[in-house]
């Protein structure tokens, strides 16, 4: 069995084959799924996203790449999202958030913001986050360091094995996803070799980062287990001992998930309530 822990499977790009491409991922083996909101407008859709799948979780934050059209009360409204969520089993954690430094017309101050605010709530409510690393591995670490949440995982690293490591010590697992696959990604290949075992965790970023044998196409968490494959054979391990390894790691940095993977479609105390439906309207 396979966990993917990091799909939009909420995103635009699903909405004409969603049910087909849940079927095909659960035929080939995935058996976990975590759908990170991107911002307040998409929790519910990210909440429906994971309900509809077999093994779906959820995660609640705001994207860099969203903070110029967030504002202030987003903070908010993400806060009373997560108590509310609080009592659902498929809600895993604070994601997707974190710092985008390759963005030029992304404003650092206001990411920074949007970063650390939720950073806050992940610590109040003792739950994991789900960060997006781009060019900020330091800037991240520097605020996990002041805030101290309860660890997550770094999703697409891309960074040294130093800032790997130290990652690894605030208890983060990495994961690589598609951009894994290409011969030429000599740095992250290195990194998904010599790290420990009990650092990985698979992930695709579906619909985005699309592996080697999809590449400039949607990709999709049906791809998962190929993905794998690629990791095991860099790895020389066999499929078995990745799937126990990297589905024990997603379980322990991501507590809640056990849970959300017992549910049946479908399944949900809260499936009935919206996150952000007492919002006043934008
Ligand atoms: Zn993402």
């Amino acid at each position: 069995m396979w966990i993917d822990t990091h799909c939009h499977l909420d995103a635009a790009e699903f909405d004409a084959d969603r049910a087909t491409v849940i079927a095909d991922a659960v035929a080939q083996g995935v058996a976990g799924l975590v759908v990170p909101a991107v911002e307040c407008a998409t929790f519910d859709a990210a909440r429906a996203a994971a309900g509809a799948i077999p093994g779906g979780a959820y995660a609640l934050g705001i994207h860099p790449l969203y903070t110029p059209r967030a504002r202030d009360e987003d903070i908010a409204t993400l806060r009373r999202a997560v108590e509310r969520a609080m009592g659902d089993p498929r809600f895993v954690g604070i994601g997707e958030i974190g710092l985008d430094f390759f963005v030029s017309t992304l404003d650092p101050e206001r990411q920074q913001f949007f970063y650390v605010e939720q950073l806050k709530i992940a610590r109040d409510f003792d739950l994991p986050v789900i960060l997006h690393v781009r060019r900020s591995q330091d800037a991240l670490l520097k605020q996990l360091r002041i805030f101290t949440p309860r660890g997550g995982i770094a999703h697409a690293f891309n960074g040294s094995r130093q800032q790997a490591d130290l990652f690894v010590e605030r208890g983060f697992c990495l994961g690589f996803g598609g951009q894994m696959t290409f011969d030429r990604a000599l740095q992250i290949r290195r990194l998904a070799v010599d790290l420990p075992l009990s650092a990985l965790v698979l992930e695709t970023d579906a619909p985005d980062i699309a592996p080697a044998w999809r590449y400039k196409q949607r990709n999709s968490p049906v791809e998962l287990p190929r993905i794998a494959q690629v990791l095991a054979e860099l790895r020389g391990v066999s499929s078995d001992t990745l799937s126990q390894a990297t589905c024990a790691n997603a379980w322990r940095v991501l507590p809640r998930l056990p849970g959300a993977m017992a549910m049946a479609p479908g399944d949900g105390p809260v499936a009935s309530i919206s996150l952000i439906s007492d919002e006043p309207a934008r």
